[in-house]
């Protein structure tokens, strides 16, 4: 379980994120859903440890110290960003030797190969689009196989046969009993993945729903009330 209490963050004077509370049970896909500047990305990366905020953030089975070197979250930021001297490979290499965990080099070419990077293993990161980025950053949090994973509009930029993929590894990761965060402004990508869904606006979550509970189109309707 992922438990976020009364998580507040200001930027200066702007209240980017307004004591925020929420949970995402084990194995489940919690989303935030909210439009540009609800506070979504802030909220991720202040749980990735990459901003300080007020507020707490614990795991279910995870002590604070483990939290603190945040090395069971894997994160895919909304801007991809690369060592400009590495390749893809290095990158993945890099990654899962500093996370400290083994991976064969089958592993890293299957996951290469599901993505379609296997023919760019060899570029530099200065050498590849932002879509090809995204895909080698979801790649990197992947193989470090976290407890939980969280993916800031993880969809945005990715060619549809990319999202497709993307879909069916959150959907596997979920099997596995991965605690997953995805934030998007656009529900249509994420109907058929989310379990817990939290609907931001101005900092605040003006809704919180369990797919039992709550249809497509409610979500829809109120939030298209915030947007439209
Ligand atoms: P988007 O969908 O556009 O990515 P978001 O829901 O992820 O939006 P945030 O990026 O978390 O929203 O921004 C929340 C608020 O915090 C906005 O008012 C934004 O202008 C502000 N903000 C975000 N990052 C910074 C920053 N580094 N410095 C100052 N203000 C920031």
């Amino acid at each position: 379980m992922l438990e976020i209490q009364d998580l507040t963050k200001r930027y200066g004077k702007n209240l980017a994120v307004d004591h925020v509370s929420f949970t995402v049970p084990n194995g489940k896909v919690g989303i935030l859903l909210g439009p540009n500047g609800a506070g979504k990305s802030t909220i991720i990366k202040s749980i990735a440890g990459l901003l300080r905020f007020e507020g707490g953030v614990g795991i279910q089975g995870i002590s604070n110290r483990e939290l603190e070197a945040k090395k069971q979250f894997g994160y895919v930021p909304e801007i991809p960003a690369m060592f400009d001297a590495l390749t893809v490979r290095e990158h993945l290499e890099y990654i899962h030797r500093a996370y400290g965990v083994s991976v064969s080099e089958q592993e890293i070419m299957d996951l290469l190969t599901r993505f379609e990077l296997e023919d760019k293993q060899d570029k530099l990161g200065n050498e590849l689009s932002k879509g090809m980025m995204q895909k080698v950053s979801i790649c990197c949090a992947l193989l470090i196989r976290p407890q939980v994973l969280m993916l800031d509009e993880p969809m945005v930029g990715l060619d549809p046969r990319a999202i497709k993929e993307l879909k069916q590894v959150i959907l596997e990761q979920r099997e596995q009993g991965v605690t997953i965060l995805i934030s998007t402004h656009m529900l249509e990508m994420v109907k058929e993945l989310w379990d817990v869904m939290f609907v931001m606006e101005k900092g605040k979550i003006i809704g919180q729903y369990t797919k039992e509970e709550a249809k497509d189109q409610d979500i829809e309707d109120l939030f298209f009330d915030i947007t439209g």
